[in-house]
C-alpha cells in the first residue's frame, strides 16, 4: 500500500507538473492514477482523441450506487510566460502564511484536497459514495469537461451533487453567467484603395459588426434587469471583441479581417437568442459584401460554449455546501466554470473552493495556509457527513 500523503504533499506533487493548458497533463494524470491505485481505487481516464496528450480522470469510492457527491477540479493551469515570479512557479513554496506556486489557488489546491478526501473516503465506512472528477482544458474555454461528464456516466453510477472547487474563499457560489464566442472571419476582395468601390474591405465590413456589439451593450445596460440578472455585476449580458487582426497595407482594401466575438449571458436568457441576433447581423453585412463581389463572405466558428450556472435555491449541492460551510449568503460570479456544464448534464452543482480568485492567473499565485486549511476542514466534515 502506498503511503497516505497529506493534502499539502499532494498539492506539492500536482504543482510540480507544469500542466499549462497547451501542454500535456498525462504525467499528472499518471501520478494521480498510480497514487489512487496504491490505495485500491480504480480510476478511469478519458483521453481526448484529438489531443491524445491530454486526459481527464475520474474515480468513485463508497457504495457502488447513484447519488455520489462529486468533487470536480481542472488539472490545467494558465501560462507563466512573461510573468515576474519570485520563486519557481512549479514548486510550492511556503512563505508568510501562504503557499506560492502556479495553480495553488486555481485550482490544484482544491484538486489536492479532493484527492486526499477520496483516499480518506476509501478507508472510511461511507454510506454514500464520493467521486473525483479532474478535467483538462478548463482555462481555454471549459472544453474538456463535457466529454468527461459523458464518460463518467458510462463508467460510474451517476452522482447527484457536484462541488466545483474554483477559488471562492470557501463560500457557496450558486450562479454564474454563461458564455460563448465566435471566431468571425471576414473574407473581402482585394483591390487598390484608389478604386475601393470595386473591392470589399474586410476590415470595414467587420466594423459594423463590432459596432453592433456596442449597440447591444448600450441597450442591455439601459434595460431593467430581471431578478436573476440583478444578482450579477454587471446585471446584463455583455458582447465583447477582445481580438482583431486584418489587412496588409494602408493602400490595399483588406482581404481578411478576423475577430473574436464573445458573449457573457446572464442566467435566464437563452444563448440562441443572442446567437441568432448575431447571425442575422452577420448575414446582413455579408449580403452587402456579396452585392459588390459574390465571393466575399463571413465565416463563423464557435470557439467555446459554457452554459450558465442557474441558482437552485433548494438544490442538493447548494444545501450541502451551505450545511458544511455555514455560509447562507447568496454569491454569484461573472466568469464561467464547469459547474454550468455539470448542471446542464443533470447534476445539482455549486462552486465552493479555497483561495481568492484575485490570486488566480497572477505572478506569485498563492493560496493562504488558512484558506487551504479551511478547505481541509470542509473535506473532513464532508467525509463525516457521507459516513452518517
Ligand atoms: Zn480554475
Amino acid at each position: 500500500m502506498t503511503e497516505r500523503l497529506s493534502p499539502v504533499e499532494i498539492m506539492g506533487a500536482l504543482v510540480a507538473f507544469p500542466t499549462v493548458s497547451r501542454d500535456t497533463n498525462l504525467p499528472l494524470v499518471d501520478w494521480v492514477e498510480t497514487y489512487l491505485a496504491g490505495h485500491g481505487i480504480t480510476a478511469h481516464r478519458w483521453v481526448d482523441p484529438e489531443q491524445p496528450h491530454k486526459a481527464a480522470l475520474f474515480a468513485h469510492v463508497g457504495p457502488w450506487e447513484e447519488g455520489a457527491v462529486v468533487l470536480s477540479g481542472h488539472t490545467d493551469v494558465v501560462p507563466v510566460d512573461g510573468q515576474p515570479w519570485d520563486s519557481d512557479p512549479f514548486t510550492v513554496v511556503e512563505r508568510d502564511g501562504k503557499y506560492f506556486g502556479r495553480g495553488t489557488c486555481d485550482m490544484k489546491g482544491f484538486d489536492a484536497l479532493a484527492i486526499w478526501a477520496l483516499v480518506e473516503g476509501r478507508y472510511r465506512d461511507l454510506k454514500r459514495p464520493l467521486q473525483l472528477a479532474l478535467s483538462f482544458d478548463e482555462e481555454v474555454g471549459c472544453t474538456g469537461a463535457p466529454p468527461m461528464i459523458v464518460e463518467m456516466q458510462n463508467h460510474l453510477p451517476k452522482g447527484s451533487a457536484v462541488i466545483v472547487g474554483e477559488p471562492s474563499m470557501m463560500q457557496a457560489v450558486t450562479g454564474h453567467k454563461g458564455g460563448f464566442g465566435y471566431d468571425t472571419r471576414v473574407v473581402g476582395f482585394e483591390v487598390h484603395s484608389s478604386i475601393m468601390h470595386t473591392g470589399v474591405n474586410a476590415i470595414m465590413a467587420a466594423a459594423p459588426l463590432i459596432d453592433w456589439a456596442n449597440h447591444r451593450n448600450a441597450e442591455n445596460r439601459a434595460a431593467t434587469p430581471s431578478a436573476l440578472a440583478a444578482m450579477f455585476d454587471p446585471p446584463w449580458t455583455t458582447c465583447h471583441v477582445g481580438m482583431i487582426s486584418g489587412g496588409t497595407a494602408h493602400n490595399i482594401t483588406a482581404k481578411d479581417c478576423r475577430f473574436a466575438m464573445d458573449f457573457r449571458i446572464v442566467p435566464g436568457e437563452a444563448k440562441e437568442r443572442w446567437r441568432d441576433a448575431y447571425f442575422e447581423a452577420v448575414r446582413e453585412v455579408e449580403a452587402q459584401m456579396q452585392a459588390v463581389h459574390p465571393e466575399a463572405r463571413i465565416d463563423l466558428s464557435e470557439q467555446f460554449h459554457v452554459p450558465p450556472l442557474v441558482p437552485e435555491p433548494e438544490g442538493e449541492a447548494e444545501m450541502l455546501v451551505r450545511a458544511l460551510t455555514g455560509d447562507n449568503a447568496g454569491h454569484v460570479v461573472s466568469y464561467g466554470t464547469e459547474a454550468g456544464q455539470f448542471q446542464e448534464a443533470g447534476y445539482s452543482a455549486v462552486i465552493c473552493g479555497p483561495g481568492d480568485i484575485a490570486q488566480a492567473h497572477q505572478p506569485n499565485e498563492f493560496i493562504t495556509v488558512a484558506q487551504f486549511e479551511a478547505g481541509h476542514g470542509f473535506m473532513a466534515r464532508l467525509l463525516d457527513r457521507l459516513s452518517e
